[in-house]
């Protein structure tokens, strides 16, 4: 998933970027995507928190289609700009050539801050805003980019606890 949008899910239903165990246990998960992540970087909780808020509002206001909130966007563009990026060819020949941003060693947090702060510059932006829905299924109401254009649900899960309740529902009637 992408990063942005895996950052502002840990808020809800259950917030589980209170500590710093927390905070190393999601980095420890996304390991493949934002890179090895030092031991002191769960000690910078509060700037994850405060870009998750960041992304959270912008991401608010662009599924209500309300004016993105300056603060925020603010934030998210002094995050991107901490770690100067630049595209890379990288070749492969399984896959074929990909390009991947790399960053002006600026050390770890500053890094990881950053390569999330694109990706929700990149979804709020770009096309990706049109895939940017909120769940719908009951106890989740979390942010997810849809894969098709009619989808609801951020998972197979949720799918089957909203089929559920409306089931239940309906049966009550
Ligand atoms: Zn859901």
């Amino acid at each position: 998933m992408d990063a942005a949008v895996d950052l502002v899910r840990t808020e809800a239903p259950t917030d589980t970027l209170t500590s710093a165990g927390g905070l190393s246990r999601w980095l420890a998960e996304r390991r493949d995507a934002l890179g090895p992540a030092g031991e002191e970087l769960a000690l910078r909780l509060p700037q994850f928190r405060a870009l998750r808020e960041s992304i959270g509002r912008t991401f608010a206001a662009a599924l209500a289609g309300r004016p993105l909130p300056s603060d925020a966007v603010a934030a998210l563009n002094a995050a991107s700009a901490a770690a100067p990026g630049f595209p890379q060819l990288v070749a492969s020949d399984r896959e074929g050539p990909t390009v991947t941003t790399a960053m002006l060693p600026v050390g770890p947090t500053a890094e990881i801050l950053a390569a999330i702060a694109r990706s929700a510059i990149a979804i709020v932006g770009g096309p990706d805003r049109a895939r940017l829905r909120r769940c719908e299924a009951p106890s989740c109401g979390r942010v997810f980019l849809a894969g098709r254009p009619d989808q609801v649900w951020c998972s197979m899960a949720c799918g089957n606890r909203a089929r559920v309740a409306r089931h239940y529902a309906r049966a009550g009637r």
